[in-house]
Order: C-alpha cells, then sequence, then structure tokens
C-alpha cells in the first residue's frame, strides 16, 4: 500500500472506532497528515502497525467524582486519565476541569501531549486527564472538596514512575495543592507525583511562567530565521490564563507590545497596551471577569465575544485560551492586516483551515505542541528536581526552558527541510516528534 493510502486507511479506522470524538479525529489527521514522507522511507512501520499502535491509548481510566456542595446537596462528576503512549517515559499530562471535558478532548489532549512531550527530549510519555466539573462560581471549599474527591480514585492509577499529571485549564496551583494534600493522605509519600506544585511543597521555580515564556522564546526563535525579533512588535495574545499572561509578560520584557487579551466572555483592547498587573489581580487574586478591566483603565475598549479579538491589527499573534478558538476567517484577517507570525501557547487553538492559511502566506507559523512544549518540559524539570530532593534558582530553570526551547525549534525546522517542507513546522514538530517515538517501539518489541 502506499504511504498515503496507510495513512488514510488508519485515519479511517480511527473515525470509525471513536466515533463521536471530532476534536480527536482533528488531532490524529493533523499529525498523521505530515507523515507520509516518513513511512515512505521506513517501510517498517507500516509492517509492524506503528501508526494503529500510536492512535490507540494504552489505557483509559474513566471513573465517578462524587462530592458535596456548600448547601449540603450530592453531586456527580465523571473524571478521565487517559494513559496514551508511555514509549519515552511515565505518561506525563495535565489534568483540564472545564464542563466540555469528555473522552474526545481528552484524548486529543492525550494524543498531542506524545508528541510534545517527545519533542521536549526528556524521558515523558504522554497522557492527559481532567474532569467535566466548573470550578467557575465554585468556593474554595468546593474545589477542594472536589479534588479530594478526584484524587480519591485518580490515586490508584498514578505514581511518580508510572504518571505524573498536571494542571491544564480550570487546574492551577490551588487545585494542585488540594490534590497533593489527599495524595499524601492516602499513600502516606511525598514525592513528585504532581507537577506545578507550590514552591514550598516541591514545585519549581519557574513553573508558573514556562508556557508562555517558552511560547514566546519559540517565536523569537521562528522571528531569528527571518532575521527579525519581537522587540517593538504589536502583540494580541488571548485568553487571560496561566499561559496568556506569562506570554505577556515574556514578550514585554522583550520589548514588544500586547494590545489584547481575552477571557471566554469577550476580550479588551487599548493601543497604548495591556497593563499586565491589572489582569493579573483580576484573574488571579479576585477570579473576577477581564471586561471589569475598562473600569480601571479608561483608554481601553472591551467587546462582547471573544472571536473580535483576531480584527484587532498585530504583527505577532498568540493564541492562549482554548482549542479552535481561530478560525480560517480570522486567519485570513489576521495575514490582512499584516501578522507575519502566530504561535499557538494553546493548544490546538487554530482550526485546520486556518493553519493552511497561515501556511499558504509564508506566515511564521510554530504549532502548539512545539511552541507551548515550554510547560511540560519545566514539569520534566520539576521530576528531576524532586527525584534529587533539589530546588534550582529562578535563573537556572528559565535558561534550561530556554535552550530546550531553541532545540525544539531546531529539530522541527531541520525535520521539515529533511522531510521536503522547509519553514512548515507543523510538519517538522510532528516528524521530529514522531520518529523518537516510534524508534522507541520498534525497539520495546510489540507494545
Ligand atoms: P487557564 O484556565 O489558566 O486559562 C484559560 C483562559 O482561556 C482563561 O482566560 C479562559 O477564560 C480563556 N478561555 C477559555 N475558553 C475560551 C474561549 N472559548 N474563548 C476565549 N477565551 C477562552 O488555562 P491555561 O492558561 O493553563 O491553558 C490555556 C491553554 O493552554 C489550553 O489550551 C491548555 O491546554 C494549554 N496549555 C497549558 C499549559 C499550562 O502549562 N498551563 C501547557 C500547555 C498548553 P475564562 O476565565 O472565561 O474561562
Amino acid at each position: 500500500m502506499s504511504a498515503k493510502g496507510y495513512v488514510e486507511k488508519v485515519l479511517e479506522e480511527v473515525k470509525k472506532r471513536n466515533h463521536g470524538e471530532p476534536e480527536f479525529h482533528q488531532a490524529v489527521r493533523e499529525v498523521l497528515g505530515s507523515l507520509g514522507p516518513v513511512i515512505q522511507k521506513h517501510p517498517e512501520f507500516e509492517k509492524n502497525a506503528l501508526l494503529e499502535r500510536i492512535v490507540e491509548p494504552e489505557r483509559q481510566i474513566i471513573f465517578r467524582v462524587p462530592w458535596q456542595d456548600d448547601k449540603g446537596a450530592m453531586r456527580v462528576n465523571r473524571g478521565f486519565r487517559i494513559q496514551f503512549n508511555s514509549a519515552l517515559g511515565p505518561y506525563k499530562g495535565g489534568l483540564r476541569l472545564h464542563p466540555s471535558v469528555y473522552t474526545g478532548i481528552i484524548k486529543f489532549l492525550g494524543f498531542e501531549q506524545i508528541f510534545k512531550n517527545s519533542l521536549t527530549g526528556l524521558m515523558m510519555g504522554g497522557g492527559k486527564g481532567g474532569a467535566d466539573f466548573d470550578p467557575k462560581g465554585k468556593s474554595d471549599s468546593e474545589v477542594m472538596r472536589f479534588c479530594q474527591s478526584f484524587m480519591t480514585e485518580l490515586f490508584r492509577h498514578i505514581g511518580a514512575d508510572t504518571d505524573v499529571p498536571a494542571g491544564d485549564i480550570g487546574v492551577g496551583g490551588r487545585e494542585v495543592a488540594y490534590m497533593f494534600g489527599q495524595w499524601k493522605r492516602l499513600t502516606k509519600l511525598f514525592n513528585g507525583i504532581l507537577t506545578g506544585k507550590g514552591l514550598d511543597f516541591g514545585g519549581s521555580l519557574a513553573r508558573t511562567e514556562a508556557t508562555g515564556y517558552g511560547c514566546v522564546y519559540f517565536t523569537e526563535e521562528m522571528l531569528k530565521e527571518r532575521n527579525d525579533s519581537i522587540a517593538g512588535k504589536t502583540v494580541v495574545v488571548s485568553g487571560s490564563g496561566n499561559v496568556a499572561i506569562y506570554a505577556h509578560q515574556k514578550a514585554t520584557q522583550l520589548g514588544a507590545k500586547v494590545v489584547a487579551m481575552s477571557d471566554s466572555n469577550g476580550f479588551i483592547y487599548d493601543k497604548h497596551g495591556i497593563n499586565l498587573d491589572t489582569v493579573q489581580r483580576l484573574k488571579e487574586v479576585e477570579r473576577k471577569r477581564i471586561k471589569e478591566y475598562v473600569s480601571e483603565h479608561k483608554t481601553a475598549q472591551y467587546t462582547e465575544g471573544c472571536s473580535g479579538i483576531w480584527n484587532i491589527e498585530c504583527e505577532i499573534a498568540l493564541p492562549c485560551a482554548t482549542q479552535n478558538e481561530l478560525d480560517e476567517k480570522a486567519a485570513k484577517t489576521l495575514v490582512k492586516t499584516g501578522c507575519i507570525a502566530v504561535a499557538e501557547g494553546a493548544n490546538m487553538p487554530s482550526t485546520p483551515s486556518a493553519v493552511q492559511v497561515f501556511l499558504d502566506n509564508k506566515i511564521a507559523f510554530g504549532p502548539g505542541k512545539a511552541a507551548n512544549a515550554g510547560g511540560v518540559a519545566t514539569s520534566g524539570l520539576e521530576m528531576a528536581q524532586n527525584s534529587q530532593r533539589l530546588a534550582w534558582t529562578f535563573e537556572e530553570v528559565d535558561e534550561k526552558l530556554h535552550r530546550i526551547m531553541i532545540d525544539i525549534h531546531k529539530s522541527a525546522n531541520e525535520a521539515a527541510k529533511e522531510y521536503g517542507t522547509p519553514g512548515n513546522l507543523v510538519n517538522g514538530a510532528n516528524i521530529a516528534g514522531f520518529l523518537k517515538i516510534a524508534r522507541a517501539m520498534m525497539a520495546q518489541g510489540l507494545v
């Protein structure tokens, strides 16, 4: 069978066997779509059913999460942990708490995670988890009770050398700490079972900043390739969560101006620049909506609805909110209004047709699995510190993160060239990430 035929056959099977999971189909298509030339060069992969194996999670755990709200009512959510691939190390990937969570979302994220973790060069397999719990509007005690109940089941499936979860949407320092506390009560173990922990109990300096910083370091590398830099550029960052906030911080440190940010209700715009201290206080401390920003900054405007953020003129766009938030129309607008670089801080924020617009127009485009790999890379560094019972300085961690982002860009760029699509970092990241996993799976026998 031709390489193309083999890829299409596997994609058809994925659709059939994972019915009603469009996000997972999209993520698989995005990766497998780049692999034709690799399959052609390595017929042994088809012979050994490597693609069929790589698209099938090693293990999927779905469980009940019962908890009690502040009024005493019993509530039930559904918890997930998908242990996708352990060819390169213990499963590693975040936990997402959001009402939209279901198997298809966790599988898409877990699948992406395998290749992302491979790109970091660290010993980490891929996994993802979460629950369809909505932390919005819940009290601290409700969030704590939920997290304790969630861990009461999850603890039997994870371990510092087996599976090490972390944060994602809806899971920040507070939630990780509640889960870690419950893990300790259940197991008597104080170890690196979760990353993104508080600094007082095994967390790594610079982990909070890592995904956003890494995304900007990656952008800087893409621009360097074109003899350009971030300094002096106008930037739009979607979202106002963990990734968005630190993407803003690093872009500003490197001399850019961030003029817009958003949340799931709408976006703020100020041509003079968005004040990060205000956003951080509103979102991280007061847990308020982004629209509150304009009552403190008179030159800023708020617009209801988040997709309009891509109509704002900018040279660099950093989608850092959620999947499929930037569609073909938005991509065309960005190209028309002079955008030169897009780096995905979020996972799969650009739809496939939006990505195509960026590639067709030779925009420097950094796909999420490369551009946002700084978060998981620094989680890997947290695991290393935990194993050594040591804590590195902020500068040490940041320097290692920076080095890793430079290396990820280099391997994606080189793979893109080697396999005949120079400059296409979508293909490059998919191929570079895939080859390492494929070699490990082949070496480990029929796994
Ligand atoms: P947070 O929960 O901290 O923030 C998410 C942000 O996105 C919030 O501002 C949220 O607004 C906003 N948002 C959610 N849905 C939409 C929407 N439909 N349109 C516009 N804005 C929206 O999550 P993170 O910052 O941690 O994660 C953001 C993305 O980055 C996710 O795709 C995640 O998978 C990815 N990622 C995160 C990593 C990490 O280290 N945290 C690592 C790698 C990737 P609201 O407050 O209204 O919900």
